[in-house]
């Protein structure tokens, strides 16, 4: 019998399946089972027209059995098989889409790269993936309508045979003979029926054809005899029984009127470990443009490794009942991260590159799709349950906020229903709420960004807005300032930084009173300013106090927020933009007239009170004292 050579392009994946050294050689089952679910698809379709084929539905199956003894792993379907023509054109060439996508990525380098090795990990590459874990394998295949049978063989690139063989029933047998072990993997759990069925489990439980396996379990037999006390006598025997590993229909693929909200919540807990109930559960059946089911679930409570760097975005993408992705990242917008759940859809090929998968049109319409849902559905709580959506934001909310930032702000509009903000320790407004609650002689919507609800409200600027009966957005969040940056407005009224800008509530006399006033304190401003050097920018009168002394505002666009923002990032080689820092007094209070009289008559308690004010204005602001022994030591002198 002479042996074949491989095509070219077939005999270099080949090489690489021999030698890959990559973890996730298990997904060999998968691929071959799949192989064998397609080969029956086939079978059965024809049997609808064809009344030869004499077989119905109940009688299809995918048979595995492991021989310890010789070392074999068989994958048997009653599917379609393959005739001696087709053994040699499927088997020998690589013409398929997804393999070929693999052949141009691996043609790059010279031998595997990691990007190559993980492609087969997150795909496979079909039939090959089995010459990861075998160093031969046989197929032995008899096609309908065929009545004879060939044998297909090959221990890897050096070329295969085929030569015809006996077998009686219609369909293929896989037969790889399993690599010994090594220092890098126990091949020979391969062989374990209980590897066997947590693999089936992991990839194919949604196969719909049911995966046989014979399996031998222990059990007690009356052996006929008695013991001493008349009681019968047992032993353990092994039984072997068929038993179906895989559950066939998953819970997504059923109608809505068969599965209840309860199913879907106990799927969900079992399925991704979780105690706490969702806070909400989508299903989506679509069809039409793209067809896909999901079963989505946005989590109840924030997850444990939500935080960290361990955990994967996106949901389970399968196609047909076949697991293709373990988290398909590009499914969900980054607001969305937080959801869990699958994705299935027959439109998507199995054999499919990762780079491919990113461009793919039907992918991008489900993604659009499932965003939408998402996004439909949080409105829903919003409106419907507030203690709930507030519970979800305080789980989930950062991550919408980032989201909304991310990749230059693209998604911030359709986010901006779903912010949420404190207005009081317990009391929270959407942006339209807040705009919606407005005070007519109200023109700009209050903000200030600090450490914690709590500490915005005690900020000496708030008091004078809460005091006109105006509600204040408090932000807690880094982003929040880019987030209103990005915004621009709500519904026509833009936003004030009550740090910062203007806060526009003084009439044209008030102005002119203050400049007057200030014209008449000029010396202690000048005296503050020079006592404080570069420390800070500017010192003048507040128009924002109404009880509090001092407090530190800045100038131009860097706040004090964002300043520590970029000083948290890692370095970059480039200094840190900085705020320019003005020191606001309110020259009613009894520190300002302390201040000014000291100025004029006692220039070292002068000098000790502009020092006081200035770190006390820090301090309200959330910052760092440069020196806090020499401010404990000023203030104690003054006792
Ligand atoms: P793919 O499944 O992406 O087409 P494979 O390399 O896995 O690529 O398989 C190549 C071809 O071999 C399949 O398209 C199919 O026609 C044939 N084939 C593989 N396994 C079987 C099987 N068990 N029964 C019938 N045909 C099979």
């Amino acid at each position: 019998m002479s042996k074949k050579q491989f095509k070219a392009e077939s005999k270099r994946l080949l090489d690489l399946m021999i030698n890959s050294i990559y973890t996730h050689k298990e997904i060999f089952l998968r691929e071959i089972i799949s192989n064998a679910s397609d080969a029956i698809d086939k079978l059965c379709y024809r049997s609808l027209t064809d009344d030869k084929v004499g077989m119905s539905r109940e009688d299809f199956r995918i048979l595995i059995s492991a021989d310890k003894d010789s070392g074999t792993l068989t994958v048997s379907d009653n599917g379609i098989g393959m005739t001696a023509e087709e053994l040699e054109s499927n088997l020998g060439v690589i013409a398929k889409s997804g393999s070929m996508a693999f052949k141009q990525d691996a043609a790059g380098g010279e031998g595997p790269n990691d990007d190559s090795l993980d492609i087969i990990g997150q795909f496979g590459v079909g039939f090959y993936s089995a010459f990861m874990v075998s160093d031969k394998v046989t197929v032995i295949s008899k096609a309908y309508g065929s009545d004879k049978a060939y044998r297909w063989e090959s221990a890897g690139a050096d070329g295969y045979t085929i030569a015809e063989c006996d077998k009686d029933t219609v369909g293929t047998d896989v037969i790889m003979h399993i690599k010994p072990d090594d220092d890098n993997e126990r091949y020979s759990d391969y062989l374990m029926p209980w590897k066997i069925m947590r693999l089936v489990k992991k990839y194919s439980d949604y196969i719909r054809w049911p995966i046989q396996m014979d399996i031998e379990r222990p059990e007690a037999r009356e052996t006929g005899e008695k013991n001493e006390d008349g009681s019968p006598k047992y032993e353990t025997v092994t039984k072997v029984e068929r038993e179906t590993l895989n559950s066939q229909v998953p819970i997504w693929q059923r109608s809505k009127s068969e599965v209840s909200e309860e199913d879907c919540i106990s799927f969900y807990k079992e399925r991704y470990h979780d105690s706490t109930d969702p806070a909400a559960v989508i299903r989506i059946n679509a069809e039409g443009q793209v067809s896909y089911k999901a079963l989505l679930f946005i989590p109840g409570r924030q997850l444990l490794d939500y935080l960290t760097s361990s955990y994967e975005p996106g949901p389970e993408l399968y196609s047909s009942g076949v697991m293709i992705m373990e988290h398909c990242q590009d499914l969900l917008a980054e607001s969305f991260y937080f959801v869990r759940g699958v994705v299935d859809s027959p439109d998507l090929s199995l054999n499919i590159s990762r780079e491919m998968l990113q461009h793919d049109r039907q992918l991008k319409l489900i993604a659009q799709n499932i965003n939408k849902r998402i996004k439909n559905e949080l409105i829903k709580m919003l409106q419907n349950d507030r203690p709930r959506y507030e519970a979800f934001y305080a789980n989930y909310g950062r991550q919408l906020r980032y989201g909304a930032v991310a990749n230059y702000g693209q998604d911030i509009e359709s986010l901006r229903e779903l912010l949420l903000y404190n207005t009081d320790v317990d009391k929270t407004a959407t942006l339209k709420e807040y705009v919606g609650n407005m005070p007519a002689a109200q023109n700009v919507i209050y903000y200030a960004v600090g450490e914690s609800v709590q500490k915005i409200l005690r900020l000496p600027q708030a008091e004078l807005v809460r005091s006109k009966g105006y509600e204040l957005l408090c932000m807690t969040d880094e982003v929040d300032e880019y987030i209103v940056e990005q915004l621009g407005a709500q519904d026509e009224k833009k936003f004030c930084n009550i740090v910062t800008d203007d806060l526009g509530l003084d009439t044209e006399e008030e102005k002119k009173e203050l400049e007057a006033r200030e014209a008449e304190v000029k010396d202690t401003l000048d005296f503050v300013k020079d006592t404080l050097g570069d420390k800070v920018a500017v010192v003048r009168l507040s128009r924002k106090l109404v009880s509090a002394p001092v407090c530190l505002t800045t100038e131009g666009s860097v706040t004090l927020e964002m300043e520590r923002y970029f000083k948290k990032l890692p370095p970059t080689g480039m200094e840190p933009p900085k705020a320019r820092r003005v020191l606001e007094l309110n020259a009613s209070s009894p520190a300002f007239a302390a201040l000014e009289s000291a100025v004029k008559t006692d220039g070292e308690r002068a000098r000790k009170l502009a020092n006081i004010l200035h770190a006390q204005a820090l301090l309200i602001a959330g910052e760092e004292l440069e020196d806090p022994a020499a401010y404990a030591e000023d203030v104690c002198s003054l006792f």
